[in-house]
């Protein structure tokens, strides 16, 4: 009654961990132990297998540069997960399409590359990200869309 129980970590039971990718605690699976100790374990948040780690270990490259303190309190489930990568990389989008100064006006007939900005009299301004012959996919921020350019 006097000694806490220590957790008994077992494959493929959860446990939390450092993970990299993620620079945070979080939930993983055990994928396999030494010596009662988890070995390698799964990320529930960011999916990467690594070596079971409660704290940071060394530090990735990149350094201090643009490194973001991550608030988060609760867990994400998949589909949240899912909608925040969504929205995050809808604000990406967003901003590049706000800071973009090189737009060109979408018309029919124009010769578009990947990767051009380009505004839409309906859809506004878009991110081309595949060009071919007659049509362009164009990331919007309402959307992705196929457009005829022939
Ligand atoms: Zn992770």
């Amino acid at each position: 009654m006097t000694q806490p129980e220590q957790p008994k970590f077992r494959v493929g039971h959860e446990s939390d961990a450092w993970c990299g990718p993620c620079k945070r605690i979080s939930a993983h699976i055990v994928i396999a132990m030494v010596d009662g100790i988890p070995k390698q374990v799964l990320c529930q948040s960011c999916g990467s297998r690594h070596n079971y780690r409660l704290e940071a270990g060394r530090s990735g490259p990149g350094g201090a540069g643009g490194s973001k303190p991550v608030v988060e309190s609760r867990k994400l489930s998949p589909a949240e997960q899912h909608q925040r990568k969504k929205q995050e990389e809808l604000v990406v989008l967003s901003k590049e399409l706000a800071a973009a100064t090189d737009v060109r006006p979408f018309v029919r007939r124009e010769v578009y590359k990947a990767g051009q900005i380009i505004e839409h009299p309906e859809y506004g301004r878009g991110k081309v990200e595949n060009a071919r012959r007659d049509t362009i996919m164009v990331r919007f921020s309402s959307g992705l869309k196929s457009l005829l350019i022939s």
